[in-house]
């Protein structure tokens, strides 16, 4: 199974991933996290993300493309994984398609560690909103053509919407 969780920045996206990581025992992918991880370890790519990320814009999608690229190279993915805030554009959206109509499954290297976030300043918050009204909303639509779109509402405790979300793709079905 290939689940997408998409929702603005705070609908609690993180957390449920990490419950349907538990619950259907595949990996939960944070492009977030990722960048977040590479920022803490001071890599090339960290410094060339840090003042975007910082500011609440959207890296190009040409990093991020190449990044989980990368990820869903390693062996770990072949039962499925989650997507935790990848796609955010729709041309991200196209090239995960393209990139999962070739997948293969090989190779591996770990290491996504949980660092604090220092993306949370209110006038961060405000920037990433609207990068999500401009860029990501419109992907709802992209996976709804597609019939691909299971809607829960993000609103109770966090197992309350795990049961939701279980339900509504058993629903899918
Ligand atoms: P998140 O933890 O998913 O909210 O991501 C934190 C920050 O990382 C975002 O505000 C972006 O700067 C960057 N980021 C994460 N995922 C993506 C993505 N799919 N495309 C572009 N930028 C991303």
């Amino acid at each position: 199974m290939i689940l997408i969780l998409l929702g603005p920045p705070g609908a609690g996206k993180g957390t449920q991933a990490k419950l349907l990581t538990q619950a259907y025992g595949i990996p939960h992918i944070s492009t977030g996290d990722m960048f977040r991880d590479h920022k803490a370890r001071g890599t090339e790519l960290g410094k060339k993300i840090q003042a975007i990320m910082d500011a609440g814009e959207l890296v190009t999608d040409e990093i991020t493309n190449a990044l989980v690229k990368d990820r869903l190279a390693r062996s770990d993915v072949t039962k499925g994984f989650i997507l935790d805030g990848y796609p955010r554009t729709i041309a991200q959206a196209e090239y995960l398609e393209q990139l999962l109509r070739r997948r293969t499954g090989f190779c591996d290297k770990d290491g996504t560690a949980l660092v604090q976030r220092d993306d949370d300043k209110p006038e961060n918050v405000k920037k990433r909103m609207q990068e999500y009204a401009d860029k990501t909303w419109p992907l709802k639509r992209f996976y709804q053509e597609r019939g691909k779109v299971a809607e829960v509402e993000g609103v109770g405790t966090p197992e309350g919407i795990l049961a939701a979300t279980q339900l509504a793709l058993g629903a899918r079905r």
